[in-house]
């Protein structure tokens, strides 16, 4: 911590926003009294100019300084569940956590533990750094985190264009069309709206294509309400419809893209003809999507992870992707994808996580099956006819201990019930490392008080942009919590882990995230990036794809998926709808994920709303305001009617990341996902294959499940 800090009371400072968004705005944090005031967007970020999200602004100081903030160490005196624990010292929190990890470890081994751990956090220290290197050292079961979320279209993306980044934002100002598709632009990525509308204003043509009539939809040339999970359908029919107009020129292609043949003989099962009843989409919007497309010399895409959620995810996104391809739409400013960023900053992965560290290989768990994972230590049994000691039979090691860090399980995975269930067993060791106490952390034996990112050192790349941004704490450390990077130099030292790798002080981490000294950076050293500035990793003027190299191409048909997926090619696998909605979680305006879910009323979360169309409302008898009960064989959430013709019939919209304080069932919307449902590629969560009943409930305020009618 700066001594400044601690003599100053009132003042402004420089910050990032460290929320799981592609934007990592750039903040101006005004502190009183030692505490976080008010949050303002800073001019910093290039991208972000100064004007931030209302979430941020309105939720933070609570979020730092309120009643739900974990500011001592705790070990749980009631029920798991219950929320009852009692502070401990750090000593004493550290050696429970040693202890308790240590049980499994002497019984069956380190793979017994296992980090719960997402995106809570974007800093590249609080992130993955020396929790990492802890949980390698370790031995301890890896865990696959890509497919909760975005790592689908990541692998699709890939899969067609390589390790290339992708098209800068800001040139999406000289797009003549912009397609967003299933992304709610104006909630997720708020800073491109700037740049839609100067587009816009140069005369640049607008597609929207989502299930739900979100805002920008309003101002579209073309808005086409696609059934859930028939995108894949829809961009096949237009692929080989483009084909069929002779739109696509072979030859031209020929030099940069492999496999068009293959591509365009199988899209031709898909047929325009079918795509009212398959995707909803009638002949004349077909049309006008034929023109658009047809007329536009510089096409932009946006592809938001709602497209990756069904179980067509993959082939959804790589056939969206492709449709400019065909028309070759590639190798001018203004021609390209958005949002994939990730390679073109100067990352040392390796040496800020040190995966060298692991000295055996060790199993590494699908995240989305993490509660299957632990529940699996229900059913381990052992074989005790020959010793007298029980020796485990070959089903694998138990998962004894979990580590819950940067992640609120309980509120983002699907099959919520089945995550309470497995983090409610007695014999399962939780540590929970947070914030504030969230849903999940009502679950751990030992809870960690972990810094925010106001009160810690660390270095930040938006994934929607290629700007490194660097943040020093503005405040203390509120109470004792520490950043994570200390935790785990803590735990490490208990383990015995010992050597500079686990000593590492944040400048030395810092360091160690990034190489700037290869490249002619404005900087060569993170610690040389002054707090008020940015550093630009790729020239925001950079031609997407104009970096591959001499015979590379754009792959339409790819080898890799086809022999781990069987899915070489996009295809459309038809659903299985067997409840009468379908229920698609789109983000909320007021969280980012369910970070903020408890930051909602005096502890009193009103109810969650649910858009349900006008015909299937009036046939459920539900009007605006009507308590609604959506429910599957997983689970129950009482929600608040909203009819709109937002959505289609036979669809419910919800925004996901809600507490479980929001239903009286205390259950979340997440209890009605299926965890089995997977994407056709890189085994993502298919969030969008929900398929519900809905029914009015007594409009009388519920307030326990039994009353619930
Ligand atoms: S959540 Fe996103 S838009 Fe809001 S302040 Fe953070 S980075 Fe900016």
């Amino acid at each position: 911590m700066s001594e400044n800090l601690s003599n100053k009371t009132s003042y402004q400072a420089p910050s990032v926003c460290p929320l799981d968004c592609p934007d990592a705005c750039s903040l101006n944090v005004e502190v009183r009294e030692g505490k976080l005031f008010r949050i303002k967007g800073s001019t910093v970020n290039p991208i972000t100019k100064g004007v931030i999200c209302g979430k941020v602004s309105k939720y933070y100081p609570d979020f730092i300084h309120g009643k739900r903030r974990l500011s001592k160490p705790l070990k749980r005196v009631g029920a798991k569940g219950s929320g009852q624990f009692e502070p401990i010292s750090w000593d004493e929190a550290i050696d429970r956590c040693y202890e308790g990890m240590q049980k499994g470890i002497k019984a069956y081994g380190s793979e017994s533990v296992m980090p719960l751990n997402y995106a809570g956090p974007h800093g590249q220290l609080s992130g993955g750094s020396m929790d990492m290197r802890f949980f390698y050292k370790l031995g301890a079961t890896q865990l696959d985190r890509s497919p909760l979320c975005a790592g689908v279209r990541s692998l699709a993306y890939r899969s067609l264009f390589g390790a290339h980044v992708s098209m800068s934002q800001e040139q999406l100002e000289y797009s003549d069309l912009i397609v967003l598709w299933g992304t709610n632009t104006s909630t997720t990525y708020l800073h491109l709206m700037k740049t839609i509308k100067k587009a816009r204003k140069k005369g640049a043509k607008l597609i929207v294509i989502n299930p739900e009539r979100i805002k920008i939809a309003e101002q579209a040339d073309l808005f086409l309400q696609i059934t859930p999970g028939s995108d894949a359908y829809f961009a096949l029919a237009m692929a080989a419809t483009f084909d069929q107009l002779g739109m696509i020129n072979k030859q031209q292609l020929a030099d940069k893209v492999s496999g068009l043949d293959k591509y365009l003989e199988s899209a031709v099962q898909y047929s325009v003809a079918a795509l009212p009843e398959m995707c909803g989409i009638n002949q004349s919007q077909v049309e006008r999507f034929i023109d658009l497309f047809a007329h536009a010399k510089r096409i932009s895409m946006q592809t938001g992870v709602g497209l990756e959620r069904s179980k067509n995810g993959g082939s959804a996104i790589r056939a969206a992707m492709a449709l400019p391809v065909l028309l070759g739409q590639f190798g001018k400013k203004g021609q390209g994808q958005i949002g994939y960023h990730s390679p073109g900053y100067p990352k040392t992965h390796d040496k800020l996580q040190r995966p060298d560290l692991l000295e055996k290989a060790t199993r590494t768990f699908n995240i989305v099956d993490a509660a299957d994972h632990i529940l699996a230590n229900d059913v381990f049994t052992h074989d005790v006819s020959a010793k007298e000691e029980k020796v485990p039979i070959s089903r694998g090691v138990p998962i004894k201990s979990v580590f819950i860090y940067n992640h609120n399980p309980v509120a983002v995975h699907p099959d919520q019930n089945k995550m309470i269930k497995a983090l409610s067993q007695e014999s399962l060791f939780v540590i929970g490392c947070d914030i504030t106490m969230t849903d999940s952390m009502k679950y751990a034996d030992i809870i960690l008080p972990a810094c925010s990112s106001f009160e810690h050192k660390d270095v930040y790349l938006g994934y929607g942009h290629n700007y490194v941004q660097r943040a020093e704490p503005v405040i203390q450390a509120v109470g004792e919590a520490l950043p994570n990077t200390e935790i785990f130099r803590r735990l490490s030292k208990r383990f015995g882990f010992d050597g500079s790798t686990f000593t590492a002080s944040d400048e030395e981490l810092q360091e160690q995230a990034m190489d700037l000294s290869s490249k002619t950076y404005a900087v060569h050293k993170v610690s040389e990036l002054p707090t008020d500035s940015v550093l630009s990793t790729v020239d925001k003027e950079h031609i997407w794809l104009s970096d591959m190299k001499e015979g590379e191409k754009i792959t339409l048909y790819n080898e890799e998926l086809e022999t781990r997926f069987a899915c070489g090619l996009p295809r459309y696998d038809a659903i299985n709808k067997d409840r009468p909605f379908t229920l698609i979680t789109a983000a909320a305006f007021n969280r980012s994920n369910s970070t903020f879910g408890g930051s909602v009323g005096d502890g009193h979360h009103p109810l969650e709303k649910v858009s349900i169309n006008p015909a299937d409302a009036a046939r459920l008898n539900i009007e605006t305001g009507s308590h609604v009960k959506l429910y599957n064989n997983k689970g129950e959430v009482i929600v608040l009617a909203e009819v709109t013709d937002k959505v289609a019939v036979g669809v419910l919209c919800c925004a996901k990341g809600a507490w479980c304080d929001s239903s009286p069932t205390g259950q979340t919307v997440n209890a009605l996902i299926d965890s089995q449902s997977k994407t056709d590629i890189g085994n993502g969560a298919a969030f969008y294959d929900t398929y519900v009943d809905a029914v009015a409930v007594s409009n009388r305020t519920v307030t326990t499940p039994n009353e619930i009618s």
